[in-house]
């Protein structure tokens, strides 16, 4: 082992079932005061989450302003808007509640409040992010981005182009990893952001900048996945399975915020930007298409992650456990009920060219270069024409 490497935790991370009761006491211990904006989205709001929070910041007498705005795929001028709102009420702490729309919208909003600039200035690091001044707290409600402990926000810009913004001050201080909030998720967004996940912890580990510590918390995350995933599917509201999504979600955020992500989500991102695909869904599809071609240049480690996954070992060799990995892959992303096919989406092979320069696009670049596979042109051309000709009937053998 002669590589370099750092491991830097940056956000301090509380699990619990109802530790969400003690957020009052965390928002004065973490910013020395007693306001807070806490932003979330109307689906939280509506369904009663939001309200949970609310109260048990006011029984600690934290005065708090909800900024529910927050649409899925945020974008830069959400995010503009929820600054605003922290710079007119002074706050010194904002939480987020939701999935990665609201937590990326409140991470990103708490840092630049502390300037006068807009989102954009800051995207793609054109330009510094201004001195943090205002504290955040994340509170997940889906298993699935490990948004709450990443210094990486992903937004659209006024063309619908997704962009991202990075810096390790973006950090959340504190995530609240509480299961009471993911228990009620829907069937879609439970498979679509617990296979994100899946797809966090496999990329980061097999990733370029995969170290043993990238490693240790990839593969638990992919052995929670894998134990836990099909019961949650059965019994959504099994509370401990449900804990160990969320945690394993959280495993595989700080997995991606020290190794990064590849080519499934150079590809995922693409899929978002030409045809508004979930995240989750995205990049499900898009390592489906990619997991053997992976293989072929990381064996040993594809073997261990075949192995959490829980595929029987026994007489493969280490290569036929690989691609026994992919195989147990694409069941669970069967199992998912996500469809594979684009067809609803209006994606077809027309859309092949437009597809490829948007995954070759600068914002899409670090992903397919810290792949553990480099991808040529050549080779996103099979990607892409394979991923958009997945038809309906027979979707799940694509
Ligand atoms: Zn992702």
């Amino acid at each position: 082992m002669n590589q370099l490497f750092e491991f830097i935790p940056r956000t301090k991370i509380a699990y619990g079932v109802e530790r969400y009761l003690q957020i009052g006491k965390d928002v004065k211990t973490i910013s020395q005061d007693t306001k807070a904006v806490l932003i979330t989205d109307k689906g939280i709001l509506d369904n009663g989450l939001a309200d949970l929070v609310v109260s048990a910041l006011e029984r600690e007498k934290i005065a708090v302003k909800v900024f529910s705005d927050v649409q899925s795929d945020p974008t830069a001028a959400s995010i503009d808007e929820a600054a605003n709102v922290i710079r007119q009420f002074e706050a010194k702490c904002v939480i987020g509640l939701g999935g990665g729309s609201a937590m990326d919208v409140a991470k990103m909003a708490s840092l630049i409040a502390g300037g006068e600039k807009g989102a954009m200035h800051y995207a793609l690091m054109a330009n510094p992010f201004p001195k943090k001044q205002v504290k955040s707290i994340m509170i997940p409600t889906t298993s699935g981005t490990g948004a709450e402990v990443t210094s990486t926000v992903v937004f659209s810009d006024e063309h619908k182009r997704k962009v991202w913004g990075w810096d390790e001050k973006m950090a959340p201080d504190l995530a609240i990893v509480d299961p009471t909030f993911t228990v009620a998720l829907p069937r879609f967004l439970t498979a679509a952001t617990t296979l994100d996940a899946l797809v966090h912890a496999i990329e980061a580990c097999a990733g370029k900048r995969s170290n043993p510590f990238i490693e240790a918390f990839s593969l638990q995350a992919i052995q929670l996945i894998g134990e836990n995933f099909e019961k949650v599917l059965q019994t959504p509201d099994d509370l401990e399975a449900r804990g160990k999504l969320a945690l394993a979600a959280t495993l595989a955020g700080m997995a991606i915020e020290q190794g990064g992500t590849g080519i499934a989500h150079c590809i995922g991102h693409a899929l978002g930007t030409i045809g508004r695909i979930h995240h989750g869904r995205a990049v499900a599809i898009a390592l489906n298409a990619v997991y053997s071609w992976n293989v072929e240049s990381a064996v040993d480690i594809h073997a261990k992650i075949a192995r959490c996954l829980g595929v029987d070992c026994q007489g493969l060799s280490n290569k036929e456990l690989a691609l026994a990995g992919a195989k147990e892959f694409s069941r669970l992303v069967e199992i998912s009920g996500l469809k594979q096919s684009l067809e609803d989406e209006g994606l077809s092979l027309c859309d092949v060219d437009r597809f490829i320069e948007t995954m070759l696009s600068p914002e899409n670049e670090p992903m397919r270069l810290n792949n553990c596979r480099l991808a040529t042109e050549k080779d996103l051309r099979q990607f892409a024409e394979q991923i958009l000709s997945a038809n309906k009937e027979v979707s799940h053998q694509a």
